[in-house]
């Protein structure tokens, strides 16, 4: 009898396929869920041990959703997208208030949760359910892209909506939650972006891209666009005590939820606010590298500039999402990476500026 698609993939899991990480182990729809969202980003060697931080810090969803927010924004710090993080705590929240804290089990109401789309819910169900739901994340859109010679981008809807037929028609009759893993895992290590290995591919001799002698023409590239540039002055605003001052950004936005430097438009904007809200100039002690970030809709050019208060007030600004951060003390809310960005730059050029 001929192999069928995810026969193929199935005994490829068998010899090749991983076991042995740790959402794998004691695979509830809450475990499963975490690596799922800590996973659209980031490589799984990266997540690794955040994910096992996160766990003993947060073992359920009870934990999680009981957690101050400063709390699990921590436990994310360096993963970057936050709003994954936000996401997860206030998706916590619902199911511990909606849903007495036991996950949903169909996918339209796990579809429902914040932050949780068609493919992760379907991971979701598919991994700690064994539910027979097709997903559809980068890893196996790539896969099937190539194995059906899909040439258009996956964010226009027609080329979506074939994608999404393909793993439907894939799916096996039995052993969903393997073919599931299978499927990320031979998009993560066989059929991988830049160096397929298409001489160990179990979909060899079916895969059009293969014949064609071009799987790296698969996917269709998204169409290129500029991304705006934006400038602004970051303040780091220094007391007598070596302190920066640091503002807790609002929940939405870039860096949302995190403590970063105040920002500013221009350095008038910045004298004007510190006239009105410090009561004084300050001086203008160092003008430091710009930091650059990049976010999915612009790029940021930060001028950090360093102001040194004349006078050493009494401790202005503390409270109501202000603070004075001493480098290297602890801290238990979420950094933005600008302010990761400059004390690491600070570590190695510490003389210059204090
Ligand atoms: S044969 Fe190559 S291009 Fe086709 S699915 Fe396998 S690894 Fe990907």
């Amino acid at each position: 009898m001929m192999m069928t698609f995810a026969d193929k993939v199935l005994v490829w899991f068998d010899q090749h396929g991983r076991k042995d990480l740790p959402w794998q182990q004691n695979p509830t729809p809450y475990r499963v869920w975490v690596s799922e969202i800590m996973l659209q980003q980031t490589q799984v060697a990266t997540v690794i041990p955040y994910y096992e931080r996160f766990m003993q810090r947060f073992p359920d969803v009870q934990t999680l959703a009981d957690a101050p927010q400063d709390d699990v924004l921590k436990h994310w710090e360096g993963l970057g997208y936050y709003s994954r993080a936000r996401n997860l705590h206030k998706t916590a929240q619902q199911v511990r208030d909606e849903y007495a804290g036991a996950f949903p089990t169909t996918l339209p109401s796990m579809e429902a949760l914040a932050g949780i789309g068609r493919s992760t819910a379907a991971a979701i169900l598919s991994l700690s359910h064994g539910q027979r739901e097709a997903i559809l994340d980068g890893n196996v859109k790539r896969v099937l892209a190539r194995y059906h010679a899909i040439a258009g981008w996956s964010g226009e809807p027609r080329t979506l909506k074939q994608l999404w037929e393909h793993a439907e028609q894939h799916l096996p009759a039995s052993r969903n939650a393997d073919y599931t893993q299978a499927m990320m895992d031979m998009g993560a290590t066989l059929c991988t972006r830049s160096k397929p290995l298409c001489l160990l591919c179990p979909l060899q001799d079916g895969c059009q891209a293969f014949q064609q002698g071009r799987p790296h023409d698969y996917p269709g590239k998204r169409p290129k666009k500029n991304l705006p540039e934006k400038s602004a002055i970051a303040l780091l605003l220094r007391n007598h005590d070596g302190e920066l001052l640091l503002q807790h950004r609002p929940p939405t936005g870039i860096w949302g939820g995190l403590w970063s430097f105040p920002e500013f438009a221009n350095e008038t904007a910045m004298h004007d606010w510190l006239a009105q809200h410090i009561g004084q100039n300050g001086t203008v002690s160092a003008r430091l590298p710009i930091l650059t970030h990049t976010f999915s809709h612009y790029r940021l050019h930060l001028q950090p500039l360093q102001v040194d208060l004349d006078v050493q007030p009494a401790r202005i600004m503390e409270g109501n999402g202000w603070l004075w951060y001493k480098a290297g003390t602890h801290f238990t809310g979420g950094l933005s990476a600008a302010v990761r960005q400059f004390f690491q730059n600070i570590d190695s050029t510490t003389e210059e500026i204090t």
